[in-house]
C-alpha cells in the first residue's frame, strides 16, 4: 500500500502534475492510442523535467511499484500504461534542438516525430523516423524505428548518437560510443528495458523534398505487383524507398471518387535523392504497369510523414501482428493476396516495409536488432473506430 502521506511528499516536489483516480483527467491521461487498451493505474506523473523523472523512479522503486513509461503512447500492446502501479508519462517533456552546423538534433523524451520533422524541416534536414508523425520518438527509437528513409539513411537506431537516461537506481547518465557503450548497445533495439530515456541526440540528414506518395493498382493485379515490386526494390537505389500495401481508398481527396472506398494495392513510394533524378528515378516504376492512380510527385518531408495521420487519430481499435520476411515466394505471394482481398474494415491494412539498403549494411551484432538479414518487416493491422468490430479484425489479422 502506498501511503498518502508519501503521495503528497512526492506531489509537494514536483514541477510536472501527479494524477490520481480522483483527478478529473484521469482517465483522459491513462488512455493510449490503441482504444483497445484499458488500463487503470494507481498514479499517473506527468513528469515536467529530468528531476521530476528521477524523483518518479525514486518513488516507484522505494514503494516498490509495478512502474511504466510513457513517450508518445502509441505501443500497440499497451506497454506504457500498467494496472494499478505509476506510469512515468515523459509528454511533458517535449523540445528539439537542431544543430544545423553539426547536423545534430535533440529531442526531449517525450517527443514525437511531428516534432523533430517540424524542427529539422526548416533547416532543409530530416532524421530517419516512421511514417506516422503523431508516433513517439521514445518507442519507436528504442525498437528500431522503421519508415520513409530506412533504405537511404538506415533505422532511427542507426542514426542515434547518444541517449540520456535515469536508471533505476535513480542515477542520471549518458551512453553514446564512448560512455556507457555496453548501455548504449543495449538501447539501440532492445526496448524500453534500461531505463527511462530523457533525451535523444540523433544524426541528422539532408532532406527536405522528397519526391512521394502512394501508386495504386487493382486488386486484381496484386499478385503481379508483389512479384515486380519485391524483385525492383532489392535492386533500386538506396535513396529510393517503397512499401508495399493492401489498402481501401478513403472516401475523400485526393482519391478520385471512382476509386473511393475500393479495395486496391500499390506502393508508397519516397525517393530522397536530388529531385532533378527523380523522374528517371521513376521510369521504370511507370513503365513496369500502368497504374489505377499515381499521386507521386514532389512534397516536403513533413507532409510526408503526416499524410496518413488523420487517416488514423487516437482511439482506434488496433489488433496488430508483425514479422520479418526474408523471401516472397509464389506460396507466401498467394496467401497475401487471399487475406489482404478480405480486408475486414475501411482502416485495415497490411505493409511490407523495405528494410534493405542502408539498414542492411549495419553488421548483425552492432545493435539488438536482430533483423539485418531480413529484406521486409511486415505489418498486419485490423483496425477500426467501433468496439463491437473488435472480434472481426482480430480474427483477420490471425488468419
Ligand atoms: C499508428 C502507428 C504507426 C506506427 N508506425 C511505425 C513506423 O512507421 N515505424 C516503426 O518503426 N514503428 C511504427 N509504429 C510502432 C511504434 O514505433 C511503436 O509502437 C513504439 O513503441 C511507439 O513508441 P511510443 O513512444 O509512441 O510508444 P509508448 O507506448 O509510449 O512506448 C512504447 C514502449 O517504449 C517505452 N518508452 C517510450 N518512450 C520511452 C523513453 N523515453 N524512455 C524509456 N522507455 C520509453 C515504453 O515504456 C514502452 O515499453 C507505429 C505504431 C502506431 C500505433
Amino acid at each position: 500500500m502506498v501511503s498518502q502521506a508519501g503521495i503528497d511528499a512526492f506531489r509537494s516536489g514536483l514541477r510536472g502534475e501527479l494524477i490520481d483516480l480522483q483527478s478529473p483527467n484521469y482517465n483522459v491521461a491513462r488512455k493510449v492510442h490503441n482504444g483497445m487498451i484499458d488500463r487503470r493505474p494507481r498514479l499517473i506523473v506527468r513528469c515536467a523535467d529530468v528531476a521530476d523523472v528521477i524523483a518518479a523512479v525514486n518513488f516507484g522503486r522505494d514503494q516498490k511499484m509495478l512502474v511504466s513509461v510513457r513517450g508518445g503512447g502509441h505501443n500497440a500492446a499497451g506497454l506504457s500504461v500498467c494496472d494499478d502501479g505509476l506510469v512515468i508519462d515523459l509528454s511533458l517533456i517535449k523540445y528539439v534542438r537542431v544543430d544545423a552546423k553539426k547536423k545534430t538534433v535533440v529531442a526531449g523524451g517525450g517527443s514525437l516525430w511531428g516534432d523533430v520533422d517540424h524542427a529539422t524541416h526548416a533547416f532543409g534536414l530530416a532524421v530517419p523516423s516512421g511514417i506516422i508523425s503523431t508516433t513517439g520518438v521514445g518507442g519507436l527509437t528504442l525498437g528500431g524505428g522503421l519508415g520513409h528513409l530506412t533504405r537511404h539513411c538506415g533505422l532511427s537506431i542507426d542514426n542515434l548518437l547518444a541517449v540520456d537516461m535515469v536508471l533505476a537506481d535513480g542515477r542520471f547518465v549518458t551512453a553514446s560510443a564512448k560512455e556507457n557503450p555496453d548501455l548504449f548497445w543495449a538501447v539501440r533495439g532492445g526496448g524500453g528495458n534500461f531505463g527511462v530515456v530523457t533525451a535523444f541526440t540523433f544524426k541528422a540528414h539532408d532532406v527536405k523534398i522528397d519526391y512521394a506518395g502512394p501508386i495504386l493498382y487493382p486488386l486484381e493485379d496484386a499478385a503481379e505487383v508483389l512479384r515486380w515490386w519485391s524483385k525492383f526494390i532489392v535492386k533500386a537505389p538506396t535513396d529510393l524507398n517503397g512499401f508495399f500495401a493492401f489498402l481501401t481508398v478513403p472516401p475523400g481527396p485526393p482519391f478520385p471518387e471512382h476509386l473511393h472506398l475500393k479495395k486496391m494495392c500499390g506502393v508508397v513510394w519516397c525517393y530522397a535523392g536530388p529531385l532533378k533524378k527523380a523522374e528517371q528515378v521513376f521510369k521504370p516504376i511507370r513503365a513496369f504497369k500502368k497504374p489505377a492512380l499515381d499521386l507521386v510527385g514532389p512534397i516536403p518531408h513533413p507532409v510526408l510523414q503526416g499524410m496518413f495521420d488523420p487517416l488514423y487519430p487516437a482511439g482506434l481499435q488496433w489488433y496488430w501482428k508483425a514479422d520479418f520476411v526474408r523471401e516472397l515466394g509464389d506460396e507466401a505471394i498467394a496467401l497475401n493476396v487471399k487475406h489482404g482481398a478480405q480486408l475486414p474494415t475501411m482502416l485495415s491494412t497490411m505493409h511490407l516495409y523495405p528494410i534493405d539498403g542502408a539498414a542492411g549494411r549495419v553488421k548483425a551484432n552492432a545493435t539488438p536488432w536482430a533483423y539485418r538479414d531480413a529484406k521486409w518487416a511486415q505489418v498486419i493491422v485490423g483496425v477500426d473506430p467501433d468496439p463491437a468490430k473488435k472480434q472481426v479484425i482480430t480474427s483477420w489479422a490471425k488468419d
